[in-house]
């Protein structure tokens, strides 16, 4: 996986639904973990601008949200781009405010990945779920987080649901679903 990719993931998927709570992966010692790898300084600001950006990035993603994009715009906002001449050449460097710098690059990431594979970051079409995915399938068809996570349950759910309809299914099968139909 190229590492825009696997940053946008990180940042996407910090927020996972675990036993029908919604927890936050940046919060605490897994959380300064997770931003130190990505280069970040731990800072409780960078961790406020990664929030910040990551629900403009699932709202942008599940429905191009224009309100997402203007928090996106306005996060980028300072970002520069800085030459740097070496016996290689040139290249250049993105650079922002300290606490905003980590969240720029997941701007970045995200925009990188969508122009690399357009209609293929979407959310995982699990309604309870709120993992995201890049669809690498031939067909582009990929739906799940994970099959194992959310693909094997809802396609168990739907075949419930469609004997349900055949043949009336004692309610017990309900049980642990966690929705009310
Ligand atoms: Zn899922």
């Amino acid at each position: 996986m190229e590492q825009d990719e696997e940053l946008l993931l990180a940042v996407l998927n910090s927020e996972p639904v675990i036993d029908g709570r919604r927890s936050d992966h940046l919060d605490g010692e897994p959380g300064d973990r997770l931003v130190r790898s990505w280069g970040g300084t731990g800072s409780a600001g960078e961790r406020d601008e990664l929030r910040r950006v990551r629900s403009a990035l699932h709202a942008a993603i599940r429905s191009s949200d224009a309100e997402a994009l203007t928090v996106l715009a306005e996060v980028v906002s300072p970002a520069v781009q800085v030459p740097h001449v070496t016996s290689d050449g040139l290249s250049w460097r993105l650079t922002a405010p300290a606490d905003r710098l980590l969240a720029v690059q997941a701007v970045a990431a995200w925009s990188s990945v969508v122009a690399r594979f357009p209609g293929r970051v979407r959310a995982c079409a699990n309604g309870q779920c709120n993992l995201f995915l890049v669809d690498h399938s031939r067909p582009g068809t990929a739906k799940w987080c994970s099959m194992a996570a959310c693909g094997n349950r809802m396609k168990a759910r739907a075949h419930a649901e469609r004997a349900r309809g055949r043949g009336r299914l004692s309610s017990a099968d309900d049980a642990g679903d966690g929705r009310a139909q």
